[in-house]
């Protein structure tokens, strides 16, 4: 059971001192509960206190590092249920699976695709971040030889799947410095496989077909000196998974379950794409460490990178784009100004419609702090007076010569107080970005660029 803040609060020494930044120790224990203070930082603790909260305090689930120096995955460390009460700390990581039984140049093309699957939205690179490489062959050369075409073939980092301690073995011959998840231990082969593990310092994936067996084998793994586990539930089919997935974060979280304190590892099975990534969405919202897909193609793929963006970004702090003068094609003093806010999602998607529009346009991205326009609006981030400085600060009467401004059409109201503000002529635009290219070549044609 998890320590609460006045159990945490009657092992310190109640000075009060402040030399743990916190006015209080009571202060410092109800961070330390929320396990947003570390023990170390407080430095009157006595030795006994010190051991009792050491356990106590330690993370509930395990943070798990797969792969070395390029790209690395951290997974696990999560402190919550529902991204609302903090947020979520490691999104899960996106594998694709690749078999050691293609050929050559099936498997060649196969890494090709694989590596291709980065993507930009709103502004950020959303990419995989593992290939996972499986033993359909069950042929441990054969799996040896993909490893090392694996090995120079990506930067991604890796997943060996094999329940053959003696195939992942060779393949690790090739991996001994990529620090790759080492998949496949069960209750039969879980002494080698730890031994692998221990030797080569990789991450151990376990899976069992109930939670009272992979608690048992994550403790007698741990007994053998592994600790960075990953934990896969063979569930009956996408419910009973969710529902394993939602118990063992459950039973982390709020009974400090330390059996089950881990991240996990789902794979998807269903032959059917569309199944399949509804499927893996629904585990990326509760609760997998990472997905691993059969689906490799870019259409396939982006909608559940989308899903995980959304998912992890932090509820309390928008994403935002520089406010300044953005400048979409080759603009001139005749080319359309027009205004939007901060924030991501809003900038991004009037910057995409006047992509597509085709006509060199000036955005104005005026700060909001990643506030949509009504919420900016509402909350009095945006007013005549923030756009007015935000024109003059992109010095945009230098810009252009037609001192006309297109504003958005959900916030027409300002347009009086602007035009009295600015003493440019403010014309309303379209509500939704949407309607910007239609607006753009027939109502800016008409009274922007001739009037
Ligand atoms: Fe209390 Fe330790 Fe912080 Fe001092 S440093 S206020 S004793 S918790």
């Amino acid at each position: 059971m998890a320590l609460t803040g006045l159990d945490i609060y009657k092992l310190l020494p109640k000075t009060n001192c402040k030399k743990c930044g916190r006015p209080t120790c009571l202060a410092f224990a109800m961070q330390l509960a929320q396990k947003k203070a570390s023990v170390e930082e407080c430095p009157d603790i006595s030795e006994a206190s010190k051991q009792a909260l050491g356990a106590a305090s330690a993370p509930p689930i395990k943070l798990v590092t797969i792969g070395s120096n390029g790209r690395v995955l951290q997974i696990g460390e999560e402190n919550v249920l529902f991204r609302h009460e903090e947020k979520f700390y490691h999104p899960p990581g996106i594998a694709v699976a690749i078999s050691d039984n293609l050929t050559d140049k099936e498997f060649d093309s196969r890494l090709q695709k694989i590596n291709g699957l980065h993507f930009q939205r709103v502004g950020t690179e959303i990419s995989i971040d593992l290939v996972a490489l499986t033993n359909q062959s069950g042929d441990k050369v054969k799996f040896a030889q993909a490893a090392q075409k694996l090995a120079s073939g990506t930067k991604l980092a890796t997943i060996l799947i094999s329940e053959s301690p003696e195939a992942i073995g060779a393949a690790l011959e090739h991996f001994a410095k990529r620090r790759p998840l080492l998949y496949g231990t069960n209750s039969k082969n879980y002494e080698p496989m730890a031994k692998l593990a221990k030797e080569k310092n990789c991450p151990l994936g376990v899976y069992a077909t109930s939670l009272e067996e992979l608690a048992e084998l994550t403790e007698k793994i741990k007994a053998l000196g592994v600790n960075e586990l990953v934990i896969d539930y063979k569930g009956k089919g996408p419910k009973d998974v969710l529902h394993g997935l939602t118990k063992i974060r459950r039973c982390a979280l709020k009974k400090n379950f330390r059996p089950l304190g881990f991240p996990t590892i789902t794979f998807l099975e269903d032959e059917d794409h569309f199944q399949e990534i509804v499927q893996a969405a629904t585990y990326v919202a509760k609760y997998a460490g990472i997905v691993v897909l059969k689906s490799y193609e870019p259409w396939q793929v982006m909608p559940l990178l989308t899903v995980r963006q959304n998912i992890y970004t932090d509820p309390q702090k928008p994403v935002q784009v520089q406010p300044k003068l953005y400048e979409v094609g080759q603009v001139t003093e005749d080319s359309p100004a027009l205004f939007t806010t901060n924030f991501s999602l809003t900038y991004y998607s009037v910057e995409g419609e006047v992509e597509s529009s085709r006509i060199p346009t000036y955005i104005l991205a005026v700060n909001t702090e990643g506030t949509s326009v009504l919420t900016a609006y509402s909350g009095d981030k945006l007013n005549e007076k923030v756009v007015a400085k935000a024109m003059s600060a992109a010095q945009l009467e230098e810009k252009v010569k037609h001192k006309k401004l297109v504003i958005p059409g959900l916030v027409a109201v300002m347009s009086a107080k602007l035009r009295e503000e600015t003493g440019w002529d403010i014309l309303v635009g379209p509500k939704e970005a949407a309607g910007l290219p239609s607006y753009l070549k027939t109502t800016w044609d008409k009274h922007g660029k001739k009037d």
